[in-house]
């Protein structure tokens, strides 16, 4: 193939997926596949011969959308939204027809240079804390990172440090452990010299700042309904975490109450633990409840607790004044993320990450191999000590796109349309008396169940829309209660779409229950 192949075959190509959407509402949702469907559509041992792009063209259909989930189908309703915006389509051609990696500033400038000012925008245009900032003097800092479950793991991983470098420098702040009986918490006041990671030894090392001795007694916090990413994120970092019985409190969609983290923290110390961080969630999966930020944070400071906060899929709201409160308290965070390829109408994966203390944190994962090494390196930003992969792709170009032709307003309108047929779902569901809604729709999100009925015939219920495939919904169990989630993703959803959506579902139901 040369680039005059290329433009022939790259026309057919957006040729294809302008079709997809334009024929998406004649698929279903999900697919009626197997495992394994595709080895009776794709041989096991490769082409001898290069095979003509018509027969790969052909096998688009057959193997790829006939056995996919159509995420944006407008009867898609599972999960959170996964973000499409034809903009950032364009940006991926760019960024994979460029075929540059930045590995570091040098490596590809403006892969750094143009991350750094989009999500100054970002900060500008959600109302963000000014020393998130790129261009801000201090030490704040913001990243693109895959997903939200790579930045709850490198602030888990940043809090652990944090809190060994503290301990390490400041043993006398812990002769309140003195009596414990952990011998791990004891040895903290003879810490050694600190070693550098990077020397050429080749005996053991302990790394300064990921000293596992001196982490064996940390314990972490989130609420019960935080994502499973960040128990996740613990057990890779090795430490201990404590999940905190969220309240309905709070928009009555169970968040964490301070009362109880404030409690936690006390115990904890009283056992001999040292609770080193709470990972908030802003959007919770099942309910999307929300911690609330300003009411933790303070403690959070008051307890030398790191704080992260996981916005992943109402982060995106804050471009709207009325979601403002969203991000209230952010101020008092350590760290900040959410998924534009959400609700934010970017394709994944696109996750911004803010640190307040970034290049502070930078100093944590630190490795300067040689061949990184480059004559800018200490006036320039290098992302590669903020992540987890060193090869970075071209991601800033598809906010850079997105909200210079598309505009912001355009994101708004989307967000807006999504609340408002959630809230329509909320509301039309209950009509036939069936129904109970379980929290009060927040954001696209609704959650409900059939009133009067238990658990396993709410299961019951679920695994028939599912089978029936017109709609897709996916469970949650909040507190013992099985309940179904009804999240509005596709921009392509209509209010037409949300009355046909709450007839499958009467009908579904009436023929397994209410005959
Ligand atoms: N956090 C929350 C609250 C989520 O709902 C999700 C996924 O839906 C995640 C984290 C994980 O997101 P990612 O796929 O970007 O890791």
């Amino acid at each position: 193939m040369d680039p005059s192949k290329l433009r022939v075959e790259g026309k057919k190509m957006i040729e294809v997926v302008a079709d997809y959407w334009e024929t998406i509402r004649t698929r279903r949702p999900i697919p009626d596949v197997k495992p394994g469907y595709i080895n009776h559509l794709v041989p096991a041992h490769p082409p001898k011969q290069p095979e003509s792009w018509d027969k790969i063209y052909e096998d688009l259909e057959r193997v790829v959308f006939n056995g996919s989930s159509h995420w944006n189908h407008p009867h898609f309703f599972a999960y959170f939204p996964a973000g499409i915006g034809y903009h950032s389509i364009l940006a991926d051609i760019i960024s994979s027809g460029m075929g540059s990696v930045g590995f570091t500033w040098i490596a590809c400038p403006p892969i750094t240079e143009l991350e750094k000012t989009v999500l100054d925008w970002l900060v500008i245009l959600m109302g963000l804390p000014e020393h998130f900032k790129n261009s801000h003097p201090g030490p704040g800092c913001g990243i693109i990172q895959s997903s939200a479950s790579d930045s709850t793991l490198i602030a888990i991983l940043t809090a652990r440090a944090t809190k060994v470098e503290y301990l390490k420098k400041n043993p006398s702040t812990f002769q309140q452990f003195k009596n414990t009986t952990s011998l791990a918490i004891r040895r903290i006041f003879y810490w050694p010299v600190p070693i550098q990671s990077s020397t050429e030894s080749t005996d053991i090392i302990t790394p300064y700042y990921h000293d596992p001795t001196v982490f064996k007694d940390f314990v972490m916090y989130f609420c019960d309904q935080g994502h499973s990413s960040v128990e996740k994120g613990a057990m890779l970092a090795g430490v201990r975490f404590r999940k905190l019985k969220g309240t309905r409190k709070y928009l009555d969609n169970f968040g964490l109450d301070p009362e109880t983290l404030q409690k936690a923290i006390e115990e904890d110390r009283s056992r001999g633990y040292i609770p080193f961080m709470l990972v908030a969630t802003v959007g919770t999966t099942a309910t999307c409840g929300v911690d609330q930020i300003s009411e933790l944070g303070p403690i959070c400071l008051k307890e030398g607790l790191y704080l992260h906060v996981d916005a992943a899929y109402a982060g995106s709201f804050a471009f709207c004044e009325e979601f403002i409160y969203l991000v209230k308290g952010l101020e008092h965070v350590d760290s900040y993320n959410f998924n534009l390829h959400k609700a934010g109408m970017i394709n994944f994966d696109c996750s911004p990450l803010w640190f307040k203390n970034g290049t502070y944190a930078s100093r944590y994962y630190n490795v300067d191999p040689v061949y990184l090494a480059h004559e800018y390196q200490s006036t320039s930003t290098d992302y590669r000590h903020l992540e987890i992969p060193l090869g970075r792709r071209f991601r800033s170009l598809k906010i850079w796109f997105t909200l210079r032709n598309m505009g912001v307003e355009k994101i708004k309108e989307y967000q807006r349309k999504t609340v408002s047929l959630a809230t329509l779902f909320a509301k039309i569901i209950v009509e036939n008396g069936k129904f109970e809604i379980f929290t009060p729709p927040h954001l696209g999100l609704a959650t409900f169940r059939l009133k009067n009925h238990s658990n396993s015939d709410n299961e019951r219920l679920l695994r028939a829309i599912n089978r029936d495939r017109r709609i897709h919904l996916v469970p949650s169990i909040v507190h013992g209660t099985f309940l179904l989630r009804f999240c509005v993703g596709s921009p392509l959803t209509s209010e037409g779409d949300i009355y046909d959506t709450r007839r499958v579902i009467y009908e579904i139901s009436r023929n397994l229950f209410l005959k």
